[in-house]
């Protein structure tokens, strides 16, 4: 009996890798086409102040719509494209892209609302990048501070002298820097007091264990109290329900983002919310919208 389960154990596990390879091969057929540009969108989640429930900004994450119209998320692919090197020609598209978007909903509707992006490590090793932001700062309608740059914890653990080069480099053109996912992986947080971030975004496993035990809600306090004492903001990442919310306020985070008030979605249904709701989207923006 034994032998015939290691069987089935064997015959599972060599069916999850042959999936996974064929997952990759899809995407690094995606990358080989010259025109995958067309098939990439970006979505935008909704970024809130607390308590008040302004909306403040919104962070861009990139979809991939396949050619069965199914909507992939980026984890995969953007992995993939690092290892290609594409990541450098999408981040680039991604930065013209979600500084168009923020010009044109600062621009029409007077507000002055930040537009997150994400940066992998790879693409700081890129003078393109860098070409490519100096570009932007060069369009008159663009006010450098509505773009945030958000940096994995992980790249902050890089080399110190060459990252402090490079967030100097942010933030004497204007932009801002958050440190996201903070709290997870393997890290010190020695290196805070290298940089002059501007914000932490306390990654969603921490705020999950907030209201599971009392360790996890110390922890996301203490968290709180670090960024209060060395000047900077903090954002609750993946936040998914009032309970959470409610510990948060008590705590005195200063912003929230998650499924709880506004899921990741097309730019015209953001547009949409944003003018039905003035940007004091609290009450009315719920669940309503069923994106990634
Ligand atoms: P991230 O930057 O930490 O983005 C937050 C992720 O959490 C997003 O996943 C978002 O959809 C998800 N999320 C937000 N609120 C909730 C919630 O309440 N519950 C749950 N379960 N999830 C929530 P997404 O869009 O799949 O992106 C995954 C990661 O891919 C991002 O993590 C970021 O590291 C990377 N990524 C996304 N877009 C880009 C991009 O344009 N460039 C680069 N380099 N990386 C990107
Ligand atoms: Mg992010
Ligand atoms: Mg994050
Ligand atoms: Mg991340």
């Amino acid at each position: 009996h034994a032998k015939s389960q290691g069987t089935n154990k064997f015959a599972m596990f060599d069916f999850s890798i042959n999936k996974r390879t064929q997952k990759r091969n899809e995407i690094e057929l995606f990358l080989q086409k010259g025109d995958f540009f067309k098939d990439l969108k970006l979505f935008y989640q909704p970024q809130f102040s607390i308590p008040d429930g302004k909306l403040i900004g919104m962070e861009a994450l990139i979809r991939w719509i396949s050619n069965k119209n199914k909507i992939m998320t980026p984890v995969e692919f953007i992995q993939i494209a690092e290892e290609t090197d594409q990541i450098n020609e999408i981040g680039i598209w991604v930065l013209k892209e979600a500084v168009e978007q923020i010009i044109d909903w600062n621009t029409t509707y007077g507000q002055n609302l930040k537009m997150g992006i994400n940066i992998s490590p790879k693409q700081l090793d890129s003078t393109n990048l860098f070409k490519a932001l100096n570009d932007v700062t060069q369009e008159s309608r663009f006010d450098p501070q509505w773009l945030d740059i958000e940096i994995t914890e992980n790249i902050a653990m890089d080399s110190e002298y060459r990252l402090s080069q490079i967030f100097n480099l942010f933030k004497s053109i204007g932009m801002s820097v958050s440190v996201d996912d903070f709290g997870t992986g393997y890290s010190s947080i020695s290196y805070l007091k290298h940089y002059t971030f501007d914000r932490l975004k306390i990654a969603k496993p921490l705020i999950d264990s907030m209201v599971t035990n009392q360790a996890g809600k110390q922890i996301v306090q203490a968290i709180i109290l670090l960024a209060k004492t060395i000047g900077i903001n903090t954002i609750a990442e993946g936040v998914e329900t009032q309970e959470q919310l409610d510990v948060l306020t008590e705590l005195g985070c200063e912003q929230i983002q998650g499924f709880l008030l506004g899921k990741p979605m097309p730019a015209d249904e953001f547009e949409a919310l944003f003018l039905s709701t003035q940007g004091e989207a609290f009450q009315s923006l719920g669940t309503t919208n069923t994106h990634l």
